[in-house]
């Protein structure tokens, strides 16, 4: 038995859930998404997840035939179809079908599809022994092309930089602006701690507004800790007394070595490790 997928207006059988090799979705990577976590059965800031979607589909000119409430019951109604208790939420909304040409204006309604299955995570030995990554060369996307802060199907800029990192047998790269200032990582955000101040880059270095990112920073300051959002150099990581990574899938994940430098003591740090179990103990809640 396959999943049911919900696919514009109602829930499919997944080997009906097809959509045309004209989808501009498919043609150019034109449309927007959302990965989701599901948590006991309950969607982890499903709210949030919706309204970047929405902000990402308005930059981009593609309209959700759809109010967010609706969205959001849809979404609803594809975890408990699929008896979804801890998993994972894909929530797509594609250009639509249109011609071989770019043109997405005269492509017919965007199409909407809602994935709810369990998810791989990383596996549990890294998140006690840290990951290692490299620096990648290639830079992210300049704000002024596709902005990183726009969540959409189009990957290939990390797509090429997780390739660096996967050539170099490691999960996960860190990926620079054109300015050389850290970005984020292919797919998570960057966090340092120097001098026992977790530091960000501010969104503006190009990088997502991840959902992860803002409950991290939030449950940190609730535990006392100074967070600041601020540009960060490769130095700054190579000095860093800790790195850590946060994303939906990810939850909170250490970095112990960066480039061939070791991070720490050589193992997640003490902070790390704490906003790992804040962040669970929240999502949780
Ligand atoms: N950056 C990128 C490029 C991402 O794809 C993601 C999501 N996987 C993140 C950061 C983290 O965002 P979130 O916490 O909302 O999952």
């Amino acid at each position: 038995m396959g999943l049911k997928i919900w696919l514009n207006d109602g829930l499919v059988d997944e080997a009906e859930a097809k959509v045309s090799v004209f989808d501009h979705g498919l043609l150019y990577g034109d449309g927007v998404f959302e990965g989701i976590r599901v948590y006991d059965g309950k969607i982890f800031e499903l709210e949030a997840h919706i309204n970047r979607l929405y902000a990402s589909a308005g930059a981009i000119r593609l309209t959700i035939h759809k109010d967010k409430q609706t969205l959001i019951n849809n979404t609803h109604a594809t975890v408990k179809a699929n008896n979804i208790a801890d998993g994972y939420i894909r929530l797509v909304v594609t250009r639509g079908i249109g011609t071989l040409g770019l043109n997405p204006l005269i492509c017919k309604k965007g199409q909407i599809i809602i994935i709810a299955d369990t998810i791989q995570l990383y596996p549990p030995e890294l998140y006690e022994n840290g990951l290692k990554v490299i620096s990648a060369s290639t830079i992210r996307n300049h704000p002024l092309s596709l902005n990183p802060q726009i969540k959409s199907l189009n990957y290939l800029n990390n797509i090429i930089a997780k390739i660096e990192a996967l050539d170099n047998d490691m999960l996960e790269a860190i990926m620079y602006n054109h300015e050389g200032y850290v970005a984020e990582a292919t797919g998570d955000n960057v966090f340092a701690v120097r001098d026992g101040i977790i530091i960000t880059p501010p969104t503006s270095a190009g990088s997502l507004e991840g959902i992860t990112r803002r409950a991290v920073i939030k449950l940190a300051r609730e535990n006392s800790y100074e967070v600041i959002e601020q540009n960060l150099t490769r130095y700054d990581l190579y000095a860093a007394e800790e790195i850590f990574l946060t994303g939906t899938a990810a939850e909170v994940i250490g970095v112990v070595e960066i480039d061939g430098r070791r991070i720490g003591a050589g193992r997640p740090g003490a902070i790390t490790k704490e906003l790992l179990e804040k962040l669970e103990e929240y999502a949780r809640s």
